[in-house]
């Protein structure tokens, strides 16, 4: 195999649990790896610090497979595929759509496979993944009886891997799907929908949601699918309002609507929801529940401050329309907004509203996307749930 050596102190944070090697700490390379290949990596001092994928495209030089040397990769596969598996199973036994393989959170850095019952879909973002491709969509096929595969990946993270863009169905079909998440049913389409078809990551947060909604008027604002208002009606809401700008994922709705029986108490906008919020607080309209599931406001460090500012007035009007003693579901999806940075933005927008909160529930992405402790990456989901107390 070949060899790559870091340079000197470079190898605490892979020894510690991280799984990323920056271009700049590696001091050399043997037999010149190229992008795609398996390579060793070895401290300065010639100690074997794992094996890892190269790519020379990447300011993520190499990313780390494991702590010892892989001479099998097919066995490896196999088994970190099986052991992702099998932890999703432990905690959603009878359910057949999940996050199977969360990338590094499972050792498998740069893939992404979600399972929508017997249809697989992949994100790529490694070089050395998109090789063994072949051998990932084998192994589906005999180990987990896949009839689909397909990929689905977001544009951004291929362009920073320099790998192309354009997708690809490399077993069946990709048809539309109906799947089941314990609760409700949503049907999928594939070629009109967002990330791989669903978020799966807000799949437990949605069952949080049904704790407190019975006999609730709820707004599920940045619905898509309609995950959080169609739990909320499972659970006894008395009315819920949908609100999306997206016409595609609105008429989503309403098939999932009428695919649960759960029609007849919902209502739909397509709109933006913070020129939709400053018509409810002008009309003083106000909700017992309100979800507030927005994009990710930043997608890098400089837009940060930017993006708080957005997330502050967004849940400045959300609190707005709530009525005392109701409940503000709220998340963000950007990694660059810690959890600390989140709860005083929430703080701010309390006081702007002027508004008394309690934390009742704080939670991170579903079980079935693991975190690595060593990698805050892994962790970029926030879901928080506040009492208006006053
Ligand atoms: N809550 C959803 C996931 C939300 S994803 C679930 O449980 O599955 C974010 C959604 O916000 C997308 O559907 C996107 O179409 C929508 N969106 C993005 N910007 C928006 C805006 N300014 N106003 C309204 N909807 C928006």
């Amino acid at each position: 195999m070949k060899k790559i050596f870091l340079k000197k102190n470079e190898e605490h944070r892979i020894t510690s649990g991280h799984l990323w090697v920056f271009s700049n700490e590696i001091e050399k390379m043997e037999e010149d790896p190229q992008s795609g290949d398996t390579v060793e990596v070895f401290d300065v001092k010639n100690n074997l610090l794992g094996t890892g994928f190269f790519n020379k495209n990447s300011l993520i030089a190499v990313r780390m497979l494991s702590s010892k040397t892989i001479s099998d990769m097919e066995s490896f596969l196999r088994e970190k595929m099986k052991s992702a598996y099998d932890l999703r199973k432990t905690f959603y036994p009878n359910r057949e759509a999940f996050r199977m393989v969360f990338s590094e959170s499972d050792f498998l850095p740069g893939l992404v496979i979600d399972k929508y019952n017997s249809t697989f879909v992949f994100q790529v973002y490694s070089a050395g993944m998109e090789k063994n491709l072949e051998l990932i969509t084998k192994l589906l096929k005999e180990d987990f009886s896949a009839e689909n595969i397909f990929t689905k990946h977001e544009p951004y993270f291929r362009k920073l891997e320099g790998l192309p863009e354009e997708n690809s169905i490399l077993f069946g079909n990709a048809d539309d799907e109906i799947i089941y998440d314990g609760s409700i049913s949503y049907e999928i389409n594939f070629s009109h929908g967002q990330k791989t078809g669903f978020y799966f990551d807000q799949s437990d947060n949605r069952f949080f949601i049904e704790k407190i909604s019975s006999g609730k008027t709820v707004l599920d604002a940045f619905c898509n699918s309609g995950g959080f208002g169609l739990h909320a009606l499972k659970a006894g809401a008395s009315e819920v309002m949908f609100v999306d700008s997206s016409a595609i994922e609105i008429e989503k709705v309403k098939k999932n609507l009428e695919l649960n029986k759960l029609s007849g108490k919902a209502e739909f906008v397509i709109a933006d929801v913070f020129d939709f919020f400053e018509r409810e607080v002008a009309s003083h309209k106000k909700y017992d529940l309100v979800c507030v599931d927005p994009p990710a406001f930043a997608k890098n460090k400089k837009t940060l401050k930017t993006a708080e500012k957005g997330y502050e007035k967004l849940n400045r009007l959300a609190m707005q329309s709530l009525n005392s003693g109701g409940f503000l579901a709220t998340s963000s999806c950007s990694f660059h907004l810690k959890r600390a940075d989140f709860l005083a933005v929430i703080v701010r927008a309390a006081l702007k509203a002027k508004r008394t909160i309690q934390l009742i529930h704080f939670n991170e992405a579903s079980l079935d996307h693991p975190k690595l402790p060593a990698m805050e990456e892994t962790s970029y989901l926030k879901f928080a749930v506040f009492k208006i107390t006053g």
